[in-house]
């Protein structure tokens, strides 16, 4: 954790909210005290988690809760917001200096908000704006009933080409049960089944033949680099907007590890990110673009969102600042140094990775070909060994997206804890140990089943004793005592 302030300053700080806290309803104080607890004691792999740092944690529990604020810095639709005008200013400015972006929109409260500012923001931009110069109008308050109707429509009828869910996109990039596969009309690319990795001859030939007006590029658990060069390539070739949703590896892009074609902020018009899994920050999104989109996205308000809220980017800001010092570079390499030594240890071992290993900061074990389980089973398996994974769909997944065949393990938490390669070939004899003990269980009419689990108690509990003891070496906000 960077930039530790004294000891007794932390644990004051904490111990001081949890007071207050207690003074009105002790069972949320004991509830926030419990939460540490258990994320000390637990091997935290989830890939899209991490631990942020005691100042961006206690830059959201304020004032700035209190303060509406819709509109943009120097712009708001409310009055005395100056404050708030800071705070986002600053989010912002760090932001840009720290990805080299044109732009920055701190406002979004999460990375699903951040990827509907990012698509209406579009629409905006390559539907809504002709319709108004050709009804020679310039608010869509001013059109005619009939031009708006017409308009509408063709907002629905606009097409989008994003990552499927089975090859690691993310729901928000056309999946159909979500808003963005019932906004557009979508198609899927995959990934080669031979090598389980992007085919961008075979992506550029069905944006040929498809004309998305969205590319989407980005991923969940894809443990793989993306050439958004490349991607930019097609994009433009069929006339397409990219956008790139760097939720997952935006810390890598922020640590310098992703450079060149890898980063996607010079490639992208538009390129969205949480800011609480690999960049470490407080739980929200944000948005970066090039000036072509800037006025668009600045009216993620009214158009998407309501009031920002302002705590979070202070605490945005904050983290931001953190992740500018030149030791999280450090961290972000530890991170994929992290992954690769887990995927050697779990291949060394036997197991067996979709694409082979890993180039950035998760790894995707199949369950199904290497253990005979199903995610779900693995997943349950792991966590009653003490270690913390969940579980993911794998290209073609036999199981589907409810059971799936995968567990997706990701470095990012750990690292922020301290540990290294020696540790990360432990956890793989841990995770190893525990899926080879495991068995399928039965229902109660006596089948097979993909939910239940076999494990005897006596790996589980000797593989949670392993777990426990190797985070113990590595204590979380060292600073905090809360006893
Ligand atoms: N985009 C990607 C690629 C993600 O992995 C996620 C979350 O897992 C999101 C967007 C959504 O983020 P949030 O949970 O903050 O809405």
């Amino acid at each position: 954790m960077s930039a530790t302030p004294p000891r007794s300053t932390e644990s004051t700080a904490f111990r001081s909210a949890l007071d207050v806290i207690r003074g009105v309803e002790p069972r949320v104080a004991d509830a926030i005290g419990q939460e540490l607890a258990d994320q000390r004691e637990m091997l935290k792999l989830i890939a899209s988690e991490n631990y942020a740092s005691p100042a961006t944690l206690l830059a959201m529990g304020n004032w700035f809760s209190d303060k509406y604020a819709e509109g943009t810095v120097g712009r708001r639709f409310y009055a005395g917001c100056r404050n708030v005008d800071t705070v986002e200013a600053l989010a912002a400015e760090h932001a840009r200096e720290l990805f080299g972006a044109q732009h920055a929109y701190a406002q979004p409260h999460s990375g699903i908000d951040a990827n509907l500012v990012a698509f209406w923001a579009i629409l905006a931009d390559r539907v809504e704006a002709p319709a108004l110069a050709a009804a020679g109008v310039r608010n869509v308050n001013d059109l005619s009933d009939a031009d708006w109707a017409e308009l509408r429509s063709a907002f629905g009828n606009q097409r989008m080409l994003g990552m499927s869910l089975d090859a690691g996109g993310h729901l928000t990039h056309g999946f159909r049960p979500n808003i963005s596969g019932k906004m557009f009309d979508q198609r899927s690319y995959g990934t080669d089944p031979a090598t389980g990795l992007i085919d961008y001859e075979a992506l550029r030939a069905q944006a040929r033949e498809f004309k998305p007006l969205v590319i989407v590029a980005g991923y969940s658990a894809y443990p793989r680099l993306v050439n958004f060069r490349i991607m930019r390539e097609i994009a433009d070739e069929v006339g397409a907007t990219l956008m790139v949703d760097m939720a997952h590896f935006a810390g890598l892009v922020a640590g310098k590890v992703l450079t060149g074609d890898f980063d996607p902020v010079p490639h992208a018009q538009i390129v969205t990110t949480t800011t609480h899994k690999s960049l470490r920050g407080p739980r929200g999104g944000m948005v970066l673009c090039d000036d072509s989109l800037k006025d668009q996205v600045d009216r993620g308000c009214p158009m998407v969102l309501g009031g920002p809220l302002p705590h979070v980017m202070a605490a945005k800001a904050v983290a931001l600042a953190e992740a500018r010092r030149p030791d999280f570079q450090d961290y972000a390499q530890r991170v994929v140094d992290n992954a690769r030594a887990l995927a050697e240890g779990l291949m060394r071992r036997g197991a067996t990775l979709v694409t082979g290993g890993t180039d950035n900061h998760l790894n995707l074990i199949d369950v199904a070909s290497s253990y005979g389980l199903t995610g779900r089973q693995a997943e349950a398996a792991l966590l009653d060994s003490g270690v913390v994974t969940n579980r993911n769909a794998i290209p073609a997944d036999p199981n589907g997206a409810w059971y799936t065949s995968g567990i997706r393990i990701g470095t990012p938490a750990l690292t922020t804890r301290g540990l290294g390669g020696a540790e990360m070939d432990e956890i793989a004899a841990l995770i190893v140990t525990v899926l080879s003990a495991t068995e399928q269980g039965k229902t109660s009419k006596g089948a097979v089943s993909k939910a239940q689990h076999v494990l005897d108690e006596k790996t589980s509990d000797e593989v949670a004793r392993r777990a426990s003891d190797l985070v113990a070496g590595f204590p979380l906000y060292p600073g905090v005592d809360l006893s």
